[in-house]
């Protein structure tokens, strides 16, 4: 039988809770070889958890099973589906995506997996189809990583292209409405989707790969593309909501007054949230261009704040100014627009400072507008960053073998440059002060715990307050308080401590 099929998988991102986002790495894929001849199966786990029956059926077949990871419990959900390729057929496996960008040797290590491809994978995944279907050299594959009798091999990474000339997504390949009710159906007004929109980004900042992968190249689709894609979302999925997840959605202003106006003018309801860069955002957009994002349903933009510690935003050359982030979070609510800030505390070089000043920017900052929602991890050197090796000489461990890195990110990370355990007063900062310096916090949450809410705003919310002006975090006797009642209603209730599970899992997540 002719081998002629080509396996594409997009592994669970979660044990427990899916997130409701499109399979782009697979879909991007498929369209590059949609017209060779090869045939094409899309699996989604979310969607095919028996995905094991399909490889079965098909295992005389398959030429190439590819897997997209990023670095968390991909990588365990896409080891399973490669062992199971192996375990039923004799077809080789690729991956791609950022683990497969950022240690691309550990994966080729693995027995399971054949190939990795580094840098923009679609024009390396379609030559390495056809290499194997027509047997066919792989040396001249530019980013396709393989084993051969010399050991690793990685060949030189294409240079990013603008994905304009590449055909367009078929989104008619995937169930929409299966992957927004993945985790049940939701609200109507809640029925929200992921989109890409723009792809790479024109800054250098040292914690990040972004740089090192597609060379601080920035390109964003056709704006009717784009449109098209929102109007069949709302037909098929009845959605209402958007997240763009783009690095750096606002890069180019031109480009996002078009998008704004093409919303408006075809009548496209959505509510929509992105990505900016703090300083390139104050510097390019003007309040009518604020005006002008609000009206096209912008209500919430992430932005990189990063640091509270202005020596740390000059050594991540993030070109930001910690005064940026206070004008940015009063420009937004002045427009109506949410901001959220993405967080790194505890760098090597004096984590007691850092974590101390950054603390004190965030609160600051929600006292100027309250509605500032704020993610916190702890910072963790990236391979293919340039802290990398700067969190090496700082003790970092550099990982032997894909199963320890597994094990790394299973664990509570604690670096060994930490003076203490920062944990615990960053709970207590988000889980109660940050939280309770927004009066209407009460008014998100539902029933009992909406009036306990309500009662603990009165008490809390002055407290808060004070608290985050002034950068007095010590002695947190009311958040004592605070726990012990909500540990006893918990008790006597049933209720659970799903927002307490939410504060700590912030404080964990790695960059990518
Ligand atoms: S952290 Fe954000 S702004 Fe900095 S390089 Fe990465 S994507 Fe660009």
């Amino acid at each position: 039988m002719e081998r002629d099929t080509i396996i594409l998988f997009y592994p669970l991102v979660d044990k427990k809770r899916q997130v409701s986002n499109l399979p782009f790495p697979i879909l991007y894929l498929e369209r590059m070889i949609r017209d060779s001849g090869l045939i094409t199966i899309l699996l989604d786990e979310r969607i095919s958890p028996d995905y094991e029956i399909i490889i079965e059926k098909n295992k005389d077949r398959i030429l190439l099973a590819g897997v997209s990871a990023m670095i968390g419990y991909q990588m365990i959900s896409g080891s399973k589906f490669s062992e199971s390729i192996k375990k039923h057929t004799q077809a080789p496996v690729v991956w791609g995506g950022w683990y497969a960008n950022v240690l691309p040797e550990l994966l080729l290590k693995l027995e399971f997996i054949d190939f990795v491809v580094v840098g923009q994978g679609e024009i390396a995944f379609k030559e390495l189809c056809l290499a194997l279907y027509q047997k066919l050299p792989l040396e001249n594959i530019k980013g396709l990583g393989y084993k051969d009798s010399n050991g690793i091999i990685i060949n030189e990474k294409a240079t990013l292209i603008d994905e304009k000339t590449f055909p367009n997504v078929d989104y008619s390949l995937i169930d929409i409405n299966a992957i927004i009710e993945s985790n049940g159906i939701p609200a109507p007004e809640e029925r929200s989707i992921n989109y890409i929109a723009t792809i790479g980004c024109p800054y250098d900042c040292h914690f990040c790969c972004l740089a090192a992968i597609w060379g601080k190249k920035f390109f964003a689709k056709k704006v009717d593309v784009i449109l098209n894609d929102l109007e069949l979302f709302i037909k098929t999925g009845n959605i209402k909501k958007i997240a763009f997840d783009d690095d750096n959605f606002f890069g180019n202003k031109s480009f996002v007054q078009n998008l704004c106006n093409g919303i408006i003018d075809r009548g496209i309801q959505l509510k929509w949230e992105a990505n900016a860069h703090v300083s390139t955002f104050l510097k390019n957009y003007t309040e009518e261009d604020i005006r002008l994002i609000y009206k096209a349903g912008c209500r919430a933009i992430r932005l990189g704040a990063e640091s509270g510690d202005q020596e740390i935003l000059v050594k991540v050359n993030k070109r930001i100014n910690v005064s940026d982030n206070y004008e940015i979070v009063k420009l937004l609510g002045k427009n109506k627009i949410k901001p959220v800030f993405y967080i790194m505390v505890a760098f090597p070089w004096d984590p007691d400072k850092d974590f101390k000043l950054t603390l004190d920017m965030v609160g600051k900052a929600k006292t100027i507008n309250s509605n500032l929602e704020a993610g916190i991890n702890f910072f963790v050197p990236l391979p293919k960053t340039k802290l990398y090796d700067e969190g090496i000489e700082y003790g970092f461990q550099p990982f032997k073998d894909h199963f320890e890195l597994i094990d790394f990110i299973g664990k509570e990370y604690v670096a060994p440059w930490w003076k203490h355990d920062y944990r615990k007063e960053l709970y207590i900062f988000l889980r109660v002060y940050f939280k309770y310096a927004n009066p209407r916090h009460y008014k998100s949450q539902f029933g009992l715990l909406k009036i306990f809410s309500f009662i603990a705003t009165i008490f809390l919310y002055p407290i808060s307050y004070l608290r985050l002006r002034y950068g007095f975090r010590k002695a947190p006797f009311e958040a004592y308080i605070y726990f012990g009642l909500r540990r006893f209603l918990n008790a006597i209730t049933g209720w659970n401590s799903k927002d307490d599970e939410e504060s700590m899992a912030r404080t964990r997540s790695w960059k990518r």
